[in-house]
C-alpha cells in the first residue's frame, strides 16, 4: 500500500469535494486538494475557453456558460503560478476557507502542478511553450520534488507540438495521466462521446507509454443504474495488457468514480464496494498496481 500519509485525505472534506477551477482573481492557476495527487495540486487551466475534443457524459464543466477567456496569456500564467506558489509557501492558502480544514503539511506542500482545467490541454497550439513556462517556474522556485502532470484524454498525444512538450515535462519530474474509460469502441463512444477514434486513443497511450511510464486514469460509473458489463471490463483489462505487451510501461491505474454533480442524470457514481471490486478485477487480470478512489 502507499505509505504517504497525505493519501488519507478524506473524500468528505470541502476542499476535496470542491474542484473549482476559479480561485480569487486568478485566471489560469487554481489550487485543489486532489486525492489522486495525494495532496495539494496546482492546476493550470489551458482551456478557460472550455474547448475539449471529448464530451464525456460525466464531465463537470458547465458548457452552457461560455468561458471568460479565449486565449492563454503565457506571461499572466507565469506570474499567477509564481504568486500562487509563494501564497502556498507563506501559509496563505492554509488560512483560506475549506483549505483551513486540513493540516498544514498538506496545504503547504505542492505535490504537483497539473495541466488540467476546463477542457483538453493538448488541444492548445503552443503546448510546448506552456510546458516550458511551468518548468522554468518550478526550477526558479526550487520545487524539485514537485511533479508536472499532464492530465489528458490522450487524443492529442501524437501531435508533434505535444511530444515536444512531453520531452520538457519528462526532464522536470513529469508524469502523464491518460484517460481510458472503456474496452470497446462502442462503450468508448457512449461514455466519452467524441469523433476521435478509439484506435487513436489506444495507440497514443501505448506509444506515449513506450517512452515513459504513464498513469492510466479510468472513471467507472453506472449508466442508468447499471455498472460496466463484465465483458466490457474484461476487454478493458485486455487493452491495458495490450499497452504493456506493445512495449508500454504503466506505473499505476487510478480507478475512480463520479464524485460531483454532472450534466447527465443517467450517469451516476459507484459505491466504494463496487469500485473496489472493479479495481480488484483489474489487478487480477493485469498484475498492475491499481488504486481506487471512491
Ligand atoms: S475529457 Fe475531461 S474536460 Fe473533456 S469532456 Fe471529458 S471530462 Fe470533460
Amino acid at each position: 500500500m502507499v505509505s504517504d500519509k497525505s493519501i488519507q485525505i478524506r473524500r468528505g472534506l470541502a476542499a476535496v469535494r470542491d474542484h473549482s477551477r476559479q480561485f480569487a482573481d486568478f485566471t489560469f492557476v487554481y489550487p485543489v486538494i486532489s486525492r489522486r495527487s495525494r495532496g495539494l495540486s496546482l492546476g493550470i487551466n489551458l482551456n478557460p475557453d472550455k474547448v475539449c475534443n471529448f464530451d464525456c457524459i460525466y464531465c463537470e464543466v458547465d458548457r452552457t456558460v461560455p468561458g471568460k477567456v479565449s486565449k492563454v496569456d503565457l506571461n499572466q500564467m507565469h506570474d499567477e503560478l509564481i504568486a500562487m506558489i509563494r501564497f502556498v509557501r507563506d501559509g496563505g492558502l492554509a488560512k483560506e476557507p475549506k483549505f483551513d480544514e486540513l493540516p498544514e503539511f498538506i496545504t503547504r506542500n505542492i505535490k504537483d502542478i497539473a495541466f488540467s482545467g476546463d477542457g483538453e490541454p493538448t488541444t492548445i497550439q503552443n503546448f510546448a511553450e506552456c510546458a516550458q513556462t511551468v518548468a522554468e517556474v518550478k526550477a526558479l522556485e526550487r520545487l524539485d520534488r514537485t511533479k508536472i502532470v499532464l492530465i489528458t484524454d490522450a487524443a492529442g498525444l501524437d501531435r508533434p507540438e505535444v511530444k515536444r512538450g512531453l520531452e520538457i515535462i519528462d526532464a522536470h519530474n513529469g508524469e502523464v495521466w491518460g484517460k481510458l474509460d472503456a474496452g470497446t469502441e462502442s462503450f468508448f463512444k457512449e461514455v466519452n462521446r467524441t469523433s476521435v477514434s478509439f484506435d487513436r486513443i489506444l495507440n497514443n497511450l501505448r506509444d506515449t507509454a513506450r517512452t515513459r511510464a504513464i498513469v492510466i486514469q479510468s472513471l467507472f460509473l453506472k449508466l442508468r443504474d447499471r455498472v460496466m458489463p463484465r465483458e466490457e471490463l474484461e476487454v478493458y483489462c485486455q487493452r491495458l495488457a495490450d499497452i504493456v505487451g506493445g512495449g508500454g510501461k504503466i506505473k499505476e491505474v487510478h480507478a475512480y468514480t463520479i464524485a460531483r454533480p454532472t450534466s447527465e442524470e443517467f450517469a451516476t457514481g459507484l459505491g466504494a464496494g463496487e469500485l473496489e471490486s472493479i479495481a480488484e478485477t483489474i489487478r487480477t487480470r493485469t498484475g498492475l498496481k491499481v488504486l481506487s478512489f471512491d
